[in-house]
Order: structure tokens, then sequence, then C-alpha cells
């Protein structure tokens, strides 16, 4: 198992912003967590992320664009690690199959065995299990960070399908706004590039 003692958080010093300490120290816990993790002894970093995101993004959103906007690292860069995924057994491409030049990365077996294993790292569960309802509220928080952050800047939205402006509930099932295909209901759990905040009434 990961070794965590040597890295207990230290305070913020100075007048460098809290929350930013606290987000770099959270992230960088996570990442030694993953590195130090035996069953990911093979991966690299950007592997995992990879795998990550393809684990939690909807059919819209599994094509090496998608990755590559997602991780915001270039698509050559992206399509070396696709590669190496794809040759350990992890990963598998599929043709679109209405344009023939567009692929479909989909995650094999060992793959999801792989990330059930690992996600969410033990510690954060841990962690959360202690702070009780607390943990929900700051999802929340968080959540209203990541969107205050979407809306400030030009970033790509990857929300959550069941957030989004053109989620539909319908008696006959989910169906998505804009494609106007209809949704499994556990779609709207997953992850989109095409994800719109909903529209924000001015008072
Ligand atoms: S409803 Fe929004 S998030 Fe869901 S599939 Fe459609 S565009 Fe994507």
């Amino acid at each position: 198992m990961p070794v965590f003692s040597r890295y207990s958080a230290c305070a913020p010093a100075g007048n460098t912003p809290v929350l930013f300490d606290l987000l770099e120290r959270l992230s960088s816990l996570t990442r030694v967590w993953f590195r130090e993790h035996p069953l990911l002894a093979d991966l690299q970093p950007v592997q995992l992320s990879a795998l990550m995101y393809l684990g939690r993004c909807n059919r819209y959103s599994n094509t090496p664009l998608a990755v590559a906007d997602y991780l915001g690292l270039t698509k050559g860069t992206v399509s070396q690690s696709l590669k190496a995924l794809e040759a350990k057994g992890l990963l598998v491409k599929t043709q679109d199959e209405r344009d023939k030049r567009s692929v479909h990365l989909t995650l094999s077996e060992p793959a999801r065995q792989l990330l059930q294993a690992v996600v969410p790292p033990d510690f954060l569960m841990a962690a959360t299990q202690r702070m009780g309802t607390r943990a929900q509220d700051l999802e929340s928080l968080l959540l209203d960070l990541l969107r205050s952050i979407q809306q400030g800047t030009n970033v790509p939205g990857f929300g959550l399908c069941r957030t989004c402006r053109f989620h539909r509930t319908l008696a006959a099932g989910p169906l998505c706004g804009l494609t106007r295909e209809p949704l499994a209901p556990a779609d709207s759990e997953l992850i989109c590039r095409e994800h719109q905040p909903p529209e924000t009434t001015d008072t």
C-alpha cells in the first residue's frame, strides 16, 4: 500500500492564498498515492488519467480528441499514451458507425477492474467518512467553485450529464436535448464534452 506518513499536510505559509495551497496539497497527495500504488506500477500518470477519464465519460466524449481536450494535452502526446494502453490490453478501439474516420475508446474488463480497485483512493474515502455530512457540503462547494471557474474562463465543460441544460427526463426515460437521442439511466451520471451549464436567470 502507498506510504503516506512522510507526506503529512503542513499549514499554508505566508500570504499564499490558502485555497490554492489546499488544492495543491490535496492533488499532490493524490499523485503520490497513485504513484506508490503497487497495481499502478506499470502505468504512467498520463495513462492513468486517460483511463480514469474514459471510465467516467459518455459515448459522445470517448474519442482521442476528447481525451486530449480533457487532459489539456495535444492530440499527438495523448495518442502515444492511448497506443500504449491499447497494447497493454486496457483499451479497446472501435470505429464510429456513422463516421468511419472517427474512433471510440472503451475500457477493457481488466481496465475496469483496475480502476475499481484504485478509484476513489482509500485515503480519501476514509477521510470523507470521518467528516460525515460535512464531506457532502464540501463536495457542493467545490462544484460551485468549478462552475465559477468555468463561467469565468473559456475552458471545455466536461460536466455531469444530469446537470446539463439539454438533459431531459421524459416518461420513456432520459433524453439528450442536443442530439435528440435517448440516454440510458446510467448515462446521466457520466461526464460529457458537450455539457452546457443550466441557464441562469438574472434577478
Ligand atoms: S444532455 Fe448534455 S451532457 Fe448529456 S449527453 Fe446531451 S449534451 Fe451531453
